[in-house]
C-alpha cells in the first residue's frame, strides 16, 4: 500500500509525497452501548488502513485528491467553509486541520494532499476516524511536531464531533490510534483512559455486514440514551457505570420495564467487558467467544436494539464449528455481525452462512475477513 499511495501522489501532484501515513480501521469488540454510560469498551484495531500522503506547497493553496472521489480540489487556506456534495468527504481533513489549533498545534498552510484506502467505507469499520488520525499525523509531520497518541485521538474525535457534526464517543479514534497487532484496545470512557490487551495471533475477525439500516435508527438512539439517562437519575448516580447489577436488580419496581432492561444490559455489558479482559490474559478464546455472544444475547432480549437480520447471523455462527462467539458490532438496528473464529474457519464457512441468510432475507450479506493491525503511524 505504501508504494501505491506514493505513485498515486506522483500521478496526481507530479511530484513525491514529504510525509507518508497510515491508520486502522476498527471492530467494537465488546461494550456495547457503555461509552456514554461512562463504562468500558474493548476494540479491535484491524489490518486495514486509510493511507495520506502529503507535500508542503508554498503558495498557501490546499490540494486535496481522494482516490474515493477521483477528482483534485483546491482550497486556500483561510477556507473554513463545510464542503457539501461531491466533496464532503474533505470536511475529514478539513475538520483535523480546523481541530489542530484547539489542543495548541499548528496546522499547515498549503499542502498537496492523497488519501487511499483498503477499508471499505460506511460498514461500520469507521474508516471516518481512520483517515482523521492519517491526516492528523500527516498534517503534524509536515510541521515537524509530533502530538502524543491521546492528543492525536482528540484532535480526529474533535473533528468528527464538531466540524463533521457526527456525535461519536472515543472508540473509533481511540483504537484507530491505539491500537496493536495481536493487541485489542481498552478504553474506560470516563478518563479516558486507554490500554492494550493481549489477544492471540490465532484470532480472525469475520465481518458480515448486512447493509440493513432501521428507518428510525437516529430516534432509537435517542430513546436508548434517555431511558439510560432515565434509569441513572432513578438508581442516584449520574452515570450507569457508577451502579452495580445488584442495585438494578434492586431498583426494580421504581423502573419502567425498559428503563430497567436497558440498565441491566448496560451494567452487565460494563461486567463483561471485565471478564472479557480477564479471560483474554488468560489467553482462553473460547471463554471470550461466549461473552461476545452473551453481548448478543444481551442487545436481543434487553438492550432491544438487534434486529431479526443480526439475530440470524448470530444463531448460525455461534453455533458453527471453530467459531469461538458472534454478536452484533457498533450500534445495532442493522448494520453487521462481527465473528471470532480459529484460523480453520475459512471462507467456505462464511460462505454457506451467507448464503443461508440470503434464502432467508434475500440479499447476501458482504463477507470480509480480517486480522488486528498496528495502530496510526508514519508510514
Ligand atoms: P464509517 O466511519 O463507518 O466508515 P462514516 O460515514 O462515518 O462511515 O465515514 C465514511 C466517510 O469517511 C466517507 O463517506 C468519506 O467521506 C470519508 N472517508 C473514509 N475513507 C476515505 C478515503 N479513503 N478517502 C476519502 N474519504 C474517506
Ligand atoms: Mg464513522
Amino acid at each position: 500500500m505504501k508504494q501505491k499511495i506514493i505513485d498515486l501522489f506522483q500521478h496526481v501532484h507530479g511530484r513525491a509525497p514529504a510525509v507518508v501515513t497510515r491508520s486502522p480501521g476498527r471492530i467494537e469488540f465488546i461494550g456495547n452501548h457503555t461509552d456514554y454510560n461512562g463504562g468500558t469498551v474493548l476494540g479491535a484495531s484491524i489490518d486495514r488502513d486509510v493511507w495520506v500522503a502529503v507535500a508542503p506547497r508554498t503558495d498557501g493553496q490546499r490540494v486535496f485528491y481522494s482516490d474515493f472521489s477521483g477528482e483534485k480540489t483546491t482550497l486556500a487556506s483561510d477556507v473554513t467553509a463545510r464542503q457539501e456534495g461531491e466533496t464532503s468527504w474533505i470536511n475529514y481533513p478539513l475538520g483535523v486541520l480546523m481541530a489542530l489549533p484547539v489542543f495548541n498545534l499548528k496546522a499547515p498552510q498549503g499542502f498537496d494532499y492523497v488519501a487511499t484506502s483498503d477499508l471499505p467505507t460506511g460498514a461500520g469499520l469507521s474508516s471516518s476516524a481512520a483517515i482523521e488520525l492519517a491526516s492528523g499525523l500527516a498534517f503534524c509531520a509536515l510541521t515537524d511536531q509530533h502530538p502524543d497518541r491521546e492528543t492525536l485521538v482528540k484532535v480526529g474525535k474533535h473533528a468528527e464531533n464538531h466540524f463533521v457534526g457526527v456525535p461519536c464517543g472515543i472508540l473509533d479514534q481511540g483504537v484507530s490510534g491505539f491500537g496493536e497487532k495481536d493487541h485489542l484496545v481498552f478504553i474506560d470512557c470516563r478518563g479516558p483512559h486507554f490500554d492494550t490487551v493481549p489477544l492471540s495471533e490465532a484470532a480472525n475477525f469475520w465481518i458480515f455486514n448486512t447493509h440493513t439500516k432501521h428507518a428510525l435508527v437516529d430516534g432509537l438512539y435517542a430513546a436508548r440514551h434517555r431511558e439510560c439517562m432515565e434509569a441513572a437519575k432513578t438508581l442516584g448516580v449520574s452515570l450507569l457505570v457508577e451502579a452495580t447489577p445488584e442495585q438494578v436488580e434492586a431498583a426494580k419496581p421504581m423502573l419502567s420495564s425498559d428503563a430497567f432492561k436497558r440498565a441491566k444490559h448496560v451494567v452487565e455489558e460494563i461486567a463483561r467487558v471485565g471478564q472479557a479482559v480477564a479471560v483474554l490474559k488468560q489467553g482462553d478464546l473460547v471463554a471470550v467467544g461466549r461473552l461476545l455472544t452473551a453481548s448478543h444475547r444481551s442487545s436481543q432480549h434487553l438492550f432491544g436494539n438487534s434486529t431479526p437480520e443480526l439475530d440470524f447471523l448470530v444463531d448460525r455462527l455461534s453455533t458453527a464449528p471453530n467459531v469461538y462467539g458472534a454478536r452484533l458490532t457498533g450500534g445495532g438496528f442493522g448494520g453487521a455481525v462481527m465473528a471470532l473464529t480459529g484460523p480453520a474457519f475459512g471462507i467456505v464457512q462464511a460462505e454457506a452462512v451467507a448464503a443461508a441468510y440470503a434464502e432467508k432475507f434475500g440479499a447476501r450479506p458482504d463477507i470480509l475477513r480480517m486480522r488486528t493491525g498496528d495502530g496510526a503511524a508514519l508510514a
